[in-house]
């Protein structure tokens, strides 16, 4: 069959990748049919195994490599660039994320004649400053548009938006955009941050142990208005982007439309695993401290429920649940300016929660 345009997802077993890698390869999605290459660093999983997809292992990290196992693609008409990696510091996170976007952009655009448009995912954190300074700045007023200048402090963010427009300013009538969701609600069990696989693991660890499923968080967080952004949503949105001759050379939100409590997803995640919950903000609790030494309860569930085999220190991401949970101030973003660009895509956030979790189960990732 003759396909209408060839992607090259960046980070194709992520929180997002992995929702490309099911939506882009589908008869009725927008520019296709599309014709799908992925890449990643591990193997792939078994979980990613259903997608029609050209599953290619690199490091884009190691220029070299890219070259050597990017370079025969030059049938590529749009790339998605939705991977990163963690370094303590954002000085450090600057420096190897600009590289890693800067490695894939050096290879395929010299090769890639008919590339006509790149999809960055950069996120909130734009507005808000990099983890290392949240609470010791000021970050931007909410509601964050897309207008606001940038925080004068160092953003992995800010660098690889720069990398992409020095590259894509090279070649004629190539066209970029940047998608920058809040919190993702998704299923991969391969991210750095997926608050609902973290969740699923400590609420089958309180089953497991037959305790009550504490909130680990703030009082604003539970009772404040928070939102966030489904995997498949941020996925129709770079397609979106992508293709709509209209979104071009733009930087959008991404979120899912409305807003929700933490309290009422609690009581989804209790729901779905049968637990009673609680909450109480006289103590400050903290996942990272309550699931302390629990790597040999998960091995121990992961083996009575014959579960894809994982370690709890790959999907349990305390930190980042730690740090979502845990906002005093909380932080919404506007959808005006994807309105006003004809995007209108929306979910219902709690729906959203609620059926990531029943794919994560249905996965066997958790119990
Ligand atoms: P994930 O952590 O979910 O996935 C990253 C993907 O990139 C994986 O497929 C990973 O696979 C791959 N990858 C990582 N390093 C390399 C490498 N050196 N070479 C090749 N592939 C690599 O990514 P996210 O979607 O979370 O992150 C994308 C952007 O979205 C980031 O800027 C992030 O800050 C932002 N964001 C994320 C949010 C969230 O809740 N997750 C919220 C808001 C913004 P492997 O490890 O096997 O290589």
């Amino acid at each position: 069959a003759k396909h209408h345009s060839v992607a090259l997802v960046v980070g194709v077993t992520g929180i997002v990748g992995n929702s490309l890698a099911e939506i882009l390869p589908l008869s009725d999605t927008p520019g296709g049919p599309w014709k799908v290459y992925g890449v990643a660093r591990r193997p792939r999983p078994p979980w990613n195994a259903d997608h029609p997809i050209h599953y290619i292992q690199c490091d884009v990290s190691d220029s070299q490599q890219t070259n050597e196992k990017l370079s025969d693609l030059t049938d590529v008409t749009h790339i998605f660039y939705v991977a990163w990696t963690s370094r303590p510091t954002e000085a450090e996170n600057s420096d190897i994320n600009g590289r890693m976007l800067l490695n894939v952009l050096n290879t395929v655009i010299p090769i890639a004649p008919n590339l006509l448009h790149i999809c960055l995912q950069t996120g909130r954190k734009h507005y808000m400053g990099p983890f290392e300074l949240l609470g010791k700045i000021k970050p931007h007023e909410p509601p964050f548009h897309e207008d606001l200048p940038r925080l004068k402090v160092p953003n992995f963010y800010y660098t690889q938006e720069d990398i992409l427009l020095a590259e894509v300013n090279k070649k004629q009538g190539l066209t970029w955009s940047v998608h920058r969701p809040g919190v993702i609600f998704g299923f991969s069990p391969y991210s750095l941050m997926n608050i609902v696989v973290s969740l699923c693991a400590y609420a089958s660890i309180c089953k497991h142990q037959g305790q009550a499923l504490k909130f680990p968080g703030s009082q604003a967080a539970w009772d404040g208005f928070c939102d966030a952004s489904d995997a498949d949503l941020i996925a129709e949105h770079e397609i979106w982007a992508a293709v709509d001759p209209f979104a071009k050379n733009q930087a959008f939100n991404c979120s899912n439309g409305d807003v929700f409590k933490w309290k009422h997803l609690w009581e989804v995640l209790a729901e779905k695993f049968g637990l009673e919950y609680s909450a109480e903000f006289d103590v400050k609790l903290t996942l990272e401290e309550m699931m302390k030494g629990k790597d040999w309860v998960w091995d121990e569930i992961v083996k009575e429920k014959n579960l894809v085999p994982t370690k709890l220190e790959e999907i349990g991401g305390w930190w980042f649940a730690d740090i979502i949970l845990g906002l005093n101030e909380l932080h919404l973003d506007s959808m005006n300016k994807n309105k006003e660009y004809g995007f209108v895509g929306f979910r219902n956030s709690k729906t959203s929660f609620g059926s990531w979790i029943d794919k994560i189960k249905s996965y066997r990732i958790v119990l």
